[in-house]
C-alpha cells in the first residue's frame, strides 16, 4: 500500500482550503458547567419547553458591569452539559456593539428579537464583531445585522472560511444524535454561509463604541482567522473559543485548527494582562492569569502522556486516543480523536515524532523520532 510521509503534507496546509472537520461543534468540555446563569432584568423568557426532542431557547441575561452584558439563547447540543454560546453586549453611552452572534434558527433569533426590542431598542447598534467562523458564533449573523442595522465584522481568513460551504454532515460531529438538533445544524450552516461580512478585521484594526476603543487581536489556532477583542479602556478580552468559561478548548488538527498557533496566542493573551475574559462559552474569568497558565500547563501535560503513551508502543492515533480518553462518552470521542492528532502535528513540526498517513487518511501512524 501507498504511504506518503505526512510530515511534508503538512508543511503543504494552507489556510483557507476547505475544511474537513470542527467547522462547527468543535468545543467540549471537560468538565460541567457548575450552576445556570441566572439573568437579573427580568428579560427573562422560554420560548421552547425542554424536552427529549425539541431543543430549548431560554433567554438569559447578565449584567457584568457598567459595559458589559452577556446574552445567551440557550440551545441545546454537544453534550448535555456544554453551556451554549455568548453574544457579548459591550456599551457605552448610547452605542453597543455584539461580539459574536450566536445562533441563527428562527427560535433563538426570535428569543433575541423579543429581548433587543424590549431592552435596547434606543441604541445604536455599530457591529457584530465575531470571533470565528463557526456556526454556533456567526449564524445568527445575518438577522441580527438585520435587526440592529450594524455592520458585520470578521478576521479575512475566517471570512473566507464562513463562505466555504459545508457537507451534509460536516460540522456535525460533535452533535448529539437527534434529528431535531441535526436538522437545526442544517439551518445554522446554512444561516453562517449566507451572513454577509461589512469589514474584515485583521490584527491590530480597531473600531469604537461610545467612548471605548476595541482592537482585534488575532489569535489563531481554535480556527485559521480567531480574532480576540480587547478593550483598553476596561481591560476585557473576548477571548472567542480560545478561552472558555468552563473546561477547554478543542484545538482540531491541521488544516482546520493549529496546536502551535494556539499556543503562541495564548501566550500573546497572556501579555495583555487582561482584567477579565469574556468567552465563547460559559461565565466571565476573573483570575484571568491563573487561567491561561493553566491552559498552556494542560497542553504541555497532554504531550507528555502522549510521548509517554507511544513510547510504551500503541502506534497509532486511535490506540493513543483509547489510552489516553479511556472513560470518553460516544458524542466527544471525535473530538478526542481530533485532540491527539493536533498535539501529535505540533510535535511532529517540532522534530519529535513522525507520522505515516493511510491513503484514505483514516489511519496516522506515530513513531517517535528518536
Ligand atoms: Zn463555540
Amino acid at each position: 500500500m501507498k504511504r506518503e510521509t505526512w510530515k511534508l503534507r503538512l508543511m503543504a496546509h494552507r489556510y483557507g482550503r476547505k475544511i474537513r472537520k470542527n467547522a462547527g461543534g468543535s468545543t467540549f468540555a471537560s468538565t460541567s458547567i457548575g450552576k445556570r446563569i441566572l439573568g437579573n432584568s427580568g428579560a427573562n423568557s422560554t420560548s421552547e419547553k425542554d424536552s427529549e426532542n425539541t431543543p430549548v431557547a431560554t433567554t438569559t441575561e447578565k449584567i457584568i458591569d457598567q459595559h458589559l452584558v452577556q446574552h445567551v439563547v440557550a440551545v441545546k447540543m454537544f453534550s448535555r452539559t456544554f453551556p451554549t454560546s455568548n453574544v457579548w453586549i459591550l456599551h457605552d453611552g448610547n452605542e453597543a456593539a455584539l461580539i459574536d452572534s450566536g445562533y441563527g434558527d428562527a427560535p433563538s433569533i426570535d428569543a433575541r428579537r423579543e429581548y433587543f426590542g424590549k431592552n435596547w431598542a434606543d441604541t445604536k447598534f455599530v457591529r457584530i464583531a465575531m470571533t470565528h467562523h463557526h456556526f454556533d458564533h456567526s449564524s445568527g449573523g445575518r438577522q441580527l445585522r438585520d435587526m440592529l442595522r450594524a455592520d458585520t465584522a470578521i478576521h479575512p481568513l475566517d471570512e473566507a472560511l464562513l463562505h466555504t460551504p459545508l457537507g451534509p454532515a460536516e460540522g456535525n460531529e460533535d452533535l448529539p444524535d437527534d434529528k431535531v438538533i441535526t436538522d437545526r445544524a442544517e439551518v445554522w450552516k446554512k444561516e453562517a454561509f449566507e451572513t454577509p461580512i461589512d469589514v474584515t478585521m485583521a490584527d491590530g484594526e480597531q473600531f469604537k463604541v461610545g467612548s471605548l476603543t476595541v482592537t482585534a487581536v488575532h489569535t489563531p489556532g481554535h480556527t485559521a482567522g480567531h480574532n480576540c477583542y480587547y478593550v483598553e479602556e476596561t481591560g476585557q478580552l473576548f477571548t472567542g473559543d480560545n478561552i472558555l468559561g468552563v473546561g477547554t478548548s478543542a484545538i482540531g488538527p491541521p488544516p482546520s485548527g493549529n496546536m502551535g498557533n494556539y499556543l503562541d496566542s495564548l501566550r500573546r493573551m497572556q501579555e495583555l494582562q487582561a482584567k477579565l475574559f469574556a468567552p465563547g462559552h460559559g461565565p466571565v474569568v476573573t483570575a484571568t492569569a491563573a487561567k491561561v497558565q493553566e491552559l498552556l500547563d494542560h497542553r504541555e501535560i497532554r504531550d507528555r502522556q502522549i510521548i509517554d503513551i507511544v513510547e510504551k508502543g500503541y502506534d497509532t492515533d486511535q490506540r493513543i486516543r483509547r489510552a489516553l480518553y479511556p472513560e470518553i462518552q460516544k458524542g466527544l470521542r471525535r473530538a478526542a480523536h481530533g485532540q491527539v492528532r493536533s498535539h501529535v502535528a505540533r510535535m511532529v513540526g517540532q522534530g519529535i515524532m513522525e507520522v505515516d498517513e493511510s491513503e484514505d487518511g483514516s489511519i496516522w501512524t506515530v513513531r517517535l523520532t528518536k
